[in-house]
């Protein structure tokens, strides 16, 4: 099938508890799927070590956030363990409309905002394999102290409880095989009828005006 440029792109939203390894899951999707535009957030965290501004994250002030909400420039926002987290509605806007998958990495508070004003999104919430994996590996990070830790776990269960709203549920046990699952989904989803109705009416619109010149008299047969 001819490959061509969509008129609108997929909206991606990819949700799982801190810790579950989102991250490196999101770099190796990237790697393979180089088209997908990744949404960078908007976070009053402090960065963690390694992470870059613009990168992993735009590191913003508390009134720099709050200013952003007044002006609604975030297609949604939350406050995740003490620090406020929202993404951009102008950025992901203008990827769309080029034709650009977006991938967003947002808690489930944000899911369900972005569900609410986009439906035609794609929701995908990464699982681990047990809430003992997950703590294992908060601790194996070594970026939060025990108490951060136990509030993270705590938020960490009450999204498991919620990834029943999602439309696509992957288990992380091995990094590439989340992925490979990950790439499936967004191959079954670019392949829906409403992403290709525009095929569908290309074809038949060449079909309309093959027909139409077959049956057009020629100028030999013309009187
Ligand atoms: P972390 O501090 O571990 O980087 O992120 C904490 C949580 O915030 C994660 O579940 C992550 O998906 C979520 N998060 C990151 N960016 C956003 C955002 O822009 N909006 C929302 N709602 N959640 C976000």
């Amino acid at each position: 099938m001819t490959a061509c440029k969509k008129q609108k792109g997929d909206l991606i939203v990819l949700s799982g508890p801190s810790g579950v390894g989102k991250s490196t899951v999101i770099r190796e999707l990237l790697l393979i799927r180089k088209d997908i535009h990744f949404s960078v957030s908007y976070t009053t965290r402090a960065p963690r070590t390694g992470e870059q501004d613009g990168v992993n994250y735009n590191f913003v002030s508390p009134a720099e956030f709050q200013r952003m909400v007044d002006a609604e420039e975030l297609l949604e926002h939350a406050e995740y363990v003490g620090h406020n987290y929202g993404t951009s509605w102008k950025v992901i806007r203008d990827h769309l409309d080029q034709g650009d998958d977006v991938l967003l990495d947002i808690d489930v508070q944000g899911a369900i905002k972005v569900r609410e004003r986009c439906p035609d999104a794609v929701s995908i919430f990464v699982l681990p394999p047990s809430l003992e994996e997950l703590a294992r590996r908060l601790r194996a990070r070594g970026t939060d102290d025990e108490e951060v830790i136990a509030q993270r776990l705590e938020r960490a269960k009450e999204e498991c409880r919620s990834c029943n709203i999602y439309d696509y549920l992957v288990v992380n046990s091995e990094v590439s095989h989340t992925v490979q699952e990950i790439l499936s989904i967004l191959h079954v989803y670019s392949m829906r009828t409403a992403r290709r109705m525009p095929l569908a009416e290309r074809i038949f619109q060449a079909e309309t005006e093959a027909a139409l010149t077959a049956s057009a008299p020629s100028e030999e047969t013309k009187p």
